[in-house]
């Protein structure tokens, strides 16, 4: 058994600027990696978007510089991942996979959310090879200018990445399983007015097309005729929602409707329990930037800080 004044769950820039922060507050964190070290900016190839960079960086090189950051103050940095929580005393009690009990006096969740994905094998290789296939459009769409793209879903992230997309491609061409929308109206609306926006109804993909390293376009098939054809493209974009790694947390702390775990208050990162604070893509699914992950992993740790300093 460990005893911490803090811990923070999760190595995604929300995590680790929680832990630069806390231990620079000299309240030595611990900080379990989780399932994905380095979180889901280790899928992304280039960063152009996160500021003090100014030729850009790959996502895993960036997550190797905030952990060497956050060891640099001695945090204490663990593989494995967090997969219990007892939340019910004023010490949170937590157990990492290998039975590691922790008492933490104050835990920072920062489990991040996954992209999901159509589970295609030709998806998920593209996806691998950093060869056209992305889960972000304001992070990857820059590298599709005046180049034509396809998207998948038909909620509000998907219409408002097509709409973003629409702006930096030739054509945007946006596959909607069903025969409409399940976005709200306005969303719907702008992206139907968009002229360099084809929606494709009743429309599924096959199979992510290209030479083995980068796409070259999409097989997609009517699932009202059933017949198949090629919709030329450079960039396949995925927007059919992301799941928030919360799951471990729903029995104490309050989730909405989706799974993100709520702010007890808003402009704070505390949650519906003394002492346990959320940061990141856990709780944000409006945004879902590296910055503002970062941004609320600092509030987090400085909640955690000024919460222990009131306790003493
Ligand atoms: P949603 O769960 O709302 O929508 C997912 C979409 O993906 C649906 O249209 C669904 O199709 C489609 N889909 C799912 N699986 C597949 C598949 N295998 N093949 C093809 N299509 C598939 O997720 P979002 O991320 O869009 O939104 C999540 C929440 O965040 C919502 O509450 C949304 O309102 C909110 N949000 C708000 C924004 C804003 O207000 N600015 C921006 C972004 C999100 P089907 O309809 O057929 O089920």
């Amino acid at each position: 058994m460990t005893s911490t004044k803090c811990l923070i769950i999760g190595s995604g820039p929300a995590g680790y600027t929680a832990a630069i922060y806390a231990a620079r507050a000299d309240m030595k964190p611990i900080l379990y990696e989780g399932l994905q070290p380095g979180g889901q900016l280790t899928t992304t190839n280039e960063v152009e978007n996160f500021p003090g960079y100014p030729q850009g960086v790959t996502g895993p090189e960036m997550m190797i510089q905030l952990r060497d950051q956050a060891l640099r103050f001695e945090t204490d940095v663990r593989s494995g991942f967090i997969n219990r929580v007892d939340f019910s005393g004023s010490i949170h009690k937590c157990w990492a996979e290998d039975n590691t009990e922790i008492h933490a006096e104050t835990v920072i969740i920062a489990t991040g959310a996954s992209a999901k994905y159509l589970g295609l094998p030709s998806e998920q290789h593209y996806l691998q090879t950093g060869g056209g296939v992305s889960a972000c459009a304001v992070c990857d769409g820059f590298f599709y200018r005046g180049k034509e793209t396809v998207i998948v879903g038909a909620g509000d992230s998907a219409c408002e990445e097509a709409h973003y997309l629409s702006k930096l491609c030739s054509k945007v061409t946006m596959l909607v399983r069903k025969g409409d929308f399940r976005a709200s109206k306005i969303m719907a609306e702008r992206v139907k007015k968009t002229p360099n926006i084809e929606i494709l109804y009743n429309t599924e993909t096959v199979e992510v097309l290209g030479d083995g390293q980068v796409v070259t376009g999409v097989c997609v098939r009517s699932n009202i005729t059933q017949e198949e054809w090629t919709v030329p493209c450079t960039g396949f974009f995925v927007a059919i929602g992301h799941t928030p790694n919360t799951d471990i947390f729903k029995d104490y702390v309050n989730l909405d409707e989706t799974g993100y775990i709520k702010y007890e208050e808003p402009g704070s990162s505390r949650t519906n329990i003394p002492g346990v604070f959320v940061s990141g893509d856990a709780a944000d699914k409006t945004y879902r930037q590296a910055i503002t992950a970062a941004g609320t992993g600092c509030i987090a740790a400085l909640d955690a800080e000024r919460y222990l300093a009131a306790k003493h």
